[in-house]
């Protein structure tokens, strides 16, 4: 793990893991870094780090890549997964997950890739 990106570096940044936001005074979480709680406006949110394993809640399986971009062959999944940090992250998948499945998210893709938990 780099030391020059800080505890704020992630996936996004090139490191293999997926970091939530938490606010200090009413606990809020999300998936997105704020300045601000949404909630109540507090201005000390923390950065905290998932540990990648939580439950598909919505699945999209895509046949036909858009033009242009760099996609991976089709078809592929887009999944929702709300990890057991109860917060709710996208990522690829197989096309053969289903709402309920248990994954863990692998960063050897470009962008957080789930896949099912044994
Ligand atoms: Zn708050």
């Amino acid at each position: 793990m780099s030391t020059e990106l800080g505890s704020d570096a992630d996936w996004t940044q090139g490191i293999p893991r997926i970091l939530y936001s938490r606010c200090r005074r009413c606990g809020r979480r999300g998936y997105l870094p704020r300045d601000r709680c949404p909630t109540c406006g507090h201005d000390r949110i923390d950065r905290l780090p998932s540990d990648g394993v939580g439950t598909v809640t919505a699945i999209t399986v895509v046949h036909r890549a858009p033009r242009g971009g760099d996609h991976p062959p089709t078809p592929f999944g887009i999944c929702l997964v709300e990890l057991d940090e109860q917060v709710r992250a996208m990522g690829r998948c197989a096309p053969t997950l289903t709402v309920g499945d248990r994954v863990r998210a692998d960063f050897t893709h470009e962008v957080p890739y789930f896949e099912m938990v044994d």
